[in-house]
């Protein structure tokens, strides 16, 4: 990965991009650092920071202490400074939640999903919104955009394709655009699972490991291959689909078309089967419930484990022996004793090309962002689209067109920043 940037005036966009990487990373570091970790001029970097500092995305925090003559003025990233919103979506409720520059939640929504009509249901999400804005001191103009994270496969904000349970009405509804248009706002849509990755490599795991694949299990069971830092998307937008891994072929009917993938045997729908048999108690089921029963020695849970750690072990070594990942991370909405109890099932895992060099505490683990990780990938969306141009290519952002009066992209290519300070344009001098 590289941080350089580049002193060609076109390139400003860019040059800010890996001057605030650098801040947020390496902080606090004085202005000659940030020059020497990128590559800019002292002039440009000196530039940027006072931007920085004036719109309020980093601070100064004091001089270094020793060392002779002026000691050095140090920057790092101001927490208050800028914030986005990340909304999760999912066929039972919406979470929202307001998130600082650093990852931290500073305000938290979360309502029932009233009805499955797209409309009704980012109406929905507009109030949701609109509770955690002015309910926080945060201006409005220091929010960075909105992202939104659902089941199911975006093309540019468009929702084009089913999860393996559908919500009827929502093929080829443009989420972003709609969205955007209520909030006045960027938005940012992606898949749950993907997002999920995300938030776990920007404020957890991916501290220590720059490539790791990440199981995500919500109703149905998704993931994301994270490659140095970023997200794998795949050709189709569609890598890392980890839960149609065929491990028991001729087994169960998924709603894929195939038979015995693993999110038949490992999801939460697949625990709410071993011990709920009508379709309104199935429907009715929370991850709340599941814990109570699981917390009672519920014994048809103790036999779902058995079966889903068995499983989880073939897929393991699948995904070892095809990726040689730095490690295979698990989250999502399971609650987090049951996923720590199964974790401890499937161990000890299946010899693979990795076993050699990584035991089975690094090589299967459990997340470190526990609490709301599909929202914080979410609330993650705005940030990692600035910050890193391949996130721009994979993401659709739609910003209304009725706010920022002017059709023009601006420093990050983005129209809907033009109303706001830090992003009002590519700079004319
Ligand atoms: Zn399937």
């Amino acid at each position: 990965m590289s941080l350089m940037g580049t002193n060609l005036e076109h390139a400003r966009g860019r040059n800010r991009r890996v001057a605030f990487e650098v801040v947020l990373r390496h902080g606090p570091v004085s202005r000659a650092e940030v020059a020497r970790m990128t590559g800019l001029t002292p002039q440009t970097v000196s530039n940027i920071t006072a931007e920085f500092v004036d719109t309020g995305l980093i601070r100064e925090v004091g001089r270094r202490k020793g060392g002779k003559g002026q000691p050095a003025l140090e920057y790092a990233v101001d927490g208050e400074g800028a914030y986005t919103i990340g909304v999760h979506l999912d066929q039972q409720r919406i979470v929202g939640i307001v998130v600082n520059v650093l990852g931290e939640i500073v305000e938290r929504a979360q309502v029932l999903v009233a009805s499955q009509n797209p409309e009704q249901v980012l109406g929905q999400v507009e109030r949701v919104v609109e509770t955690l804005v002015p309910s926080h001191t945060l201006r409005r103009n220091r929010l960075l955009g909105v992202g939104v994270v659902m089941p199911g496969f975006f093309e540019r904000g468009v929702f084009v394709s089913y999860g393996p349970l559908s919500m009827e009405g929502w093929l080829d509804f443009p989420v972003g655009e709609k969205l955007s248009r209520r909030l006045r706002l960027p938005v940012y849509v992606d898949n749950d699972a993907t997002a999920a990755a995300v938030g776990e490599s920007l404020y957890g795991w991916g501290h220590q490991l720059r490539s790791f694949v990440y199981i995500y299990f919500g109703l149905g069971v998704g993931g994301g291959i994270i490659v140095d830092g970023q997200p794998y998307a795949g050709v189709h937008q569609r890598a890392a689909e980890v839960g149609h891994l065929i491990v028991n072929p001729g087994g169960k009917v998924c709603a894929c078309g195939s038979r015995g993938c693993l999110e038949r045997y490992i999801s939460l729908f697949s625990a709410y089967e071993a011990f709920l048999h009508s379709e309104s108690e199935l429907e009715a089921a929370t991850p709340e419930y599941l814990l109570a029963e699981f917390e009672k020695g519920n014994p048809a849970l103790e036999r779902w484990l058995e079966d889903a750690a068995y499983y989880l072990r073939i897929a393991v070594n699948q995904l070892e022996n095809m990726l040689d990942p730095g490690g295979v991370v698990m989250g999502g909405v399971l609650p987090g004793p049951i996923l720590t109890a199964l974790i401890d099932k499937v161990r000890p895992l299946k010899p693979s090309i990795v076993s050699r060099s990584g035991s089975d505490l690094t090589r299967l683990a459990q997340g470190k962002v526990v609490v709301d990780t599909p929202s914080i990938g979410a609330a993650a969306l705005p940030m990692s689209y600035l910050l890193h141009p391949a996130t721009q290519e994979r993401l659709a952002l739609h910003a209304s067109d009725t706010n920022s009066g002017s059709n023009s992209s601006n420093t990050f290519g983005v129209s809907g920043f033009a109303d706001i300070p830090f992003f009002a344009g590519e700079p004319t001098s």
